[in-house]
């Protein structure tokens, strides 16, 4: 017996004449139906129960219950089954009869193999139809419950997370929120979709980096600083923000974690506080003997003979370097905190760095390194900053090229008006250079190079890292070249005063 296609229909001839049931399964058998037979009604309602095919062929005709009755009772028990009429040309009438209670099709008696293999291919194709009908069916249910889960998922992830997170459209609408954002800064807002994120955050500098992020601003930068808001009764927030991008890669909104960092900017405070209070109890102390130190090298150290004015020099030398430390270590406390350098005033630069190119020359002199200054014919832009602080920018970096250029060097500082305005410094050695590797770390607290030529050069680590902060502090920036063995330039560009007033407006 031929092996049934696991998809075969099974297809019931319900027929008292055996030539045609015969007829029937020889036409049919060849294609994707499995033929079932019965010779009337009862056996044929029977082997319906019992198999549930998805067509019968039915005669109207039959000793017994007729077709009509059988009709009926498939229509009750098995409403899905196709059932389709045989008759011959006397009974088209109760055929059509038979299609209004329920029959699918009718095939007129006699009829070639032809004719019914074409009926019951419409018959097979509507089942097609309607499998295919009832898979696409399941699958939309499934898809929709995948969803469903998905999404309560990441609700779930969402409300879990300890931090408050908010999503704004492409316009700055805040369009979702979890409950640790809603609590912390909703108050009684009411997630619309509609409200624009200075609604439920009142900070301008806030509303404007989210603003900036939604809009795509710093896709072009690749890095999206982070911001830092105080909410009054609720303590300090670090926002980290990311775009929100379609699949074709455009900018369609932000979302925005915000973390609590109360704790840490109070732990950070009590560290300034500590590091200020130790630093200046250290200083006259350490200044005192500092001092003292320099005056017995200097009274008593013909009678005290070399090794011991060696180890006098030595303690004074290091007590010096602790000097400086601390003066580096307040700086630092001071441009963190905010409170110094925020003096400014109008600054004449050309005389402020000639004043400070000849105060450090004596001491480039010392060490055998030849220190010029390079101004340009026409009149430089007037600044507009605290003198201490630039200074200080000024300062760190010559005072770095006489340090980090051998005897017999040269350091030029070359002063410029560049096309945008403002005014270039770049302060230039031809001493032991930087190797790359450095050249990123150079400007983090602390961090020192160590290599042979640098043993013995004293220094804190802190210099560059002051200079940056003051740069930013200006809205200045600064940039470094260098080549191990060849030299090194350190640029620092300002705004000139008519520049930051034109901002400030
Ligand atoms: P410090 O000079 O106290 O060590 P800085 O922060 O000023 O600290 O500088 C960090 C490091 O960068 C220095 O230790 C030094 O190795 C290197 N450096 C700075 N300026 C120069 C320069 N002009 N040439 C070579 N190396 C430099």
């Amino acid at each position: 017996m031929k092996a049934m296609d696991e998809d075969a229909v099974k297809v019931l001839i319900i027929d008292d004449e055996e030539d045609i049931r015969e007829g029937c399964r020889r036409s049919l058998s060849r294609g994707e139906c499995e033929v079932l037979t019965a010779a009337d009604g009862a056996e044929g309602l029977s082997v319906l129960e019992a198999e549930s095919p998805r067509v019968v062929f039915l005669d109207l005709k039959m000793p017994g219950m007729d077709g009509m009755e059988v009709l009926a009772m498939i229509r009750e028990t098995a409403p899905a089954c196709l059932v389709i009429i045989m008759t011959g040309f006397a009974t088209v009438e109760s055929a059509i009869m038979a299609m209004k209670n329920g029959a699918y099709d009718f095939i007129a008696k006699p009829f070639e193999p032809e004719q019914i293999r074409l009926v019951a291919g419409r018959a097979l194709a509507h089942i097609r139809v309607v499998r295919r009908a009832e898979e696409l069916k399941r699958e939309r249910e499934r898809t929709l419950a995948d969803l469903g889960t998905e999404q309560s998922r990441v609700a779930a992830i969402l409300e879990s997370l300890p931090n408050g997170v908010v999503v704004t459209n492409a316009f700055g609408m805040v369009v979702l929120m979890n409950s640790v954002f809603q609590r912390l800064f909703a108050g009684g807002v009411p997630l619309t979709g509609q409200d624009h994120i200075s609604r439920y955050i009142d900070n301008a500098d806030f509303c404007l980096w989210i603003n900036s992020i939604s809009t795509g601003v710093f896709m072009t930068d690749g890095k999206i600083p982070s911001c830092e808001l105080q909410v009054p009764g609720n303590g300090f927030f670090l926002a980290r923000g990311q775009h929100v991008l379609s699949a074709e890669g455009e900018c369609l909104g932000a979302v925005v974690t915000l973390t609590d960092i109360t704790d840490l900017k109070t732990f950070d405070q009590m560290k300034s506080e500590f590091v200020s209070k130790v630093s200046h109890e250290l200083r006259s102390p350490l200044t005192a003997i500092c001092e003292q130190l320099s005056m017995v090298d200097e009274e008593a150290g013909d009678a005290m003979g070399e090794e011991n004015r060696g180890m006098v020099r030595r303690a004074r030398d290091k007590t010096g370097a602790l000097i400086s430390l601390i003066g580096d270590l307040l700086d630092l406390q001071r441009i963190e905190g905010g409170a110094e350098f925020s003096q400014p005033r109008e600054v004449e630069p050309a005389g402020l760095l000639s004043a400070m190119v000849d105060f450090l020359r004596a001491r480039a002199q010392a060490q055998g390194v030849s220190l010029e200054l390079a101004l340009p014919p026409e009149s430089l832009p007037i600044l507009y900053a605290d003198p201490t602080a630039l200074e200080s920018i000024y300062g760190n970096l010559i005072t770095n090229a006489i340090k980090y250029t051998g005897s017999g060097g040269h350091v030029t500082v070359t002063v410029s008006v560049p096309d945008a305005g403002g005014l270039r410094v770049a302060v230039t050695d031809d001493g032991f250079g930087i190797e790359k590797k450095h050249l990123e770390k150079i400007f983090d607290k602390f961090y020192r190079i160590k290599d042979d030529k640098r043993r013995f050069i004293v220094g804190t680590g802190l210099g560059l890292s002051i200079v940056r902060q003051l740069v930013d502090g200006l809205a200045g920036a600064i940039e470094v070249t260098s080549q191990p063995g060849v030299g090194s330039t350190f640029t620092v560009t300002l705004p000139a005063k008519n520049q930051v007033a034109a901002e400030d407006a």
